[in-house]
């Protein structure tokens, strides 16, 4: 880390938001868009919602992923054929009035250098931002050159999405990438924002993001590859084990290490402040369980303790008079306190993400 990168770091942090999925209704919208002062929708789902949310002239705080990528026919494309989509997504997006307005987002495969500059040089009005949906080999060390250079001559402002099978910062490599990208965004003046990012957007938020768009479940937080064939039994095992957010790990761990904490009181690692775990009575070890497949109500009260856990941990870093500071001594904190509770209690939890060990 440089001199001029310490002098730079800007302190404020930028717009934390939740990325919503497609499948939420109208009124968990808005609460979730008051909670974190605003929210991402998705597709053509979303756009329907703010369509409704205009109407009733309450649009603040909306912003929209028209998620073309997830068109099928489109990411099939081995070149780019733009009357394949005849949707006007810029359009819809300015008739509505919306504040931000995003170009429709197209997978650009690693190593595509043409593909990604074919997107960067379309053109479109000065204030669209253009929506690089980026496999994560793209933040390697052997592609982050070649990305640097085409965001350097189009200079543009983008949205960035990345597209994995898992984690697509899984590594500290990547998340050197990334800081490249941010550098650039701050040398230049130029916005880059993250969507359906996870809460490796928060460190982006300290570093010049000025837009982190984070989802709550597995497929709003990244745009998810189909898995290798060999992995596929054990993901489909895991996933009779639901995901619940750990404040204190700033993580996700699986309901059967929940399970498996029970003995030790949760280890110290289990609680939260939030108003469902507050009106449950109970620590999050109440998730400690493997299903068949998971209920529907599990499912819901989950996401309602992720969604506020984790906009209390935003909270508590705007309000903070350094927020990197505040975030780096979190994060080295989860980690230490992940990695002690591993060790002493032979528990096996998920290891702490890349964005916390390359960064804490
Ligand atoms: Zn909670």
């Amino acid at each position: 880390m440089t001199r001029v990168d310490r002098t730079q770091r800007a302190t404020r942090l930028g717009q934390v938001q939740l990325y919503v999925g497609s499948s939420l209704d109208i009124d968990d919208v808005r609460r979730y868009r008051d909670l974190f002062g605003g929210v991402t929708l998705q597709g053509h789902a979303g756009l329907r919602i703010a369509e409704r949310l205009r109407r009733d002239g309450d649009l603040r705080g909306v912003d929209l992923d028209p998620a073309v990528y997830l068109d099928q026919r489109v990411s099939n494309q081995l070149t780019f054929d733009f009357d394949l989509e005849p949707f006007d997504w810029i359009r819809a997006q300015r008739d509505l009035g919306l504040a931000v307005v995003r170009s429709a987002g197209r997978r650009i495969r690693v190593g595509r250098v043409e593909d990604l500059r074919h997107e960067l040089a379309v053109s479109y009005a000065s204030d669209v931002r253009v929506v690089l949906v980026l496999d994560d080999g793209w933040m390697g060390s052997r592609h982050i050159d070649a990305l640097e250079q085409q965001l350097m001559a189009a200079d543009r402002d983008v949205s960035l999405i990345f597209a994995a099978c898992f984690d697509p910062l899984d590594s500290a490599n990547k998340m050197a990438g990334l800081r490249r990208v941010l550098r650039w965004s701050r040398s230049s003046g130029r916005m880059v924002e993250l969507l359906r990012t996870d809460p490796a957007g928060i460190v982006a938020a300290t570093e010049g993001t000025r837009l982190a768009a984070i989802g709550i479940g597995t497929s709003t937080r990244h745009y998810g590859l189909p898995l290798p064939a060999q992995q596929r039994p054990d993901y489909v095992r895991r996933q009779h084990s639901p995901l619940v957010f750990l404040p204190s790990l700033l993580h996700w761990q699986r309901g059967a290490v929940l399970a498996a904490l029970v003995p030790w009181g949760g280890a110290g690692i289990t609680n939260c402040e939030c108003t469902a775990c507050e009106s449950a009575g109970q620590d999050l070890t109440r998730f400690g369980r493997v299903y068949g497949s998971i209920p529907r109500e599990v499912t819901e009260a989950i996401r309602e303790h992720d969604v506020l856990a984790l906009a209390a941990v935003v909270r508590s870093l705007v309000g903070s008079p350094d927020a990197a500071a505040a975030l780096k001594q979190r994060c080295s904190e989860a980690v230490r306190l992940g990695r002690s509770v591993a060790a002493s209690f032979k528990v096996r939890l998920d290891p702490p993400p890349a964005w916390q060990t390359a960064w804490a």
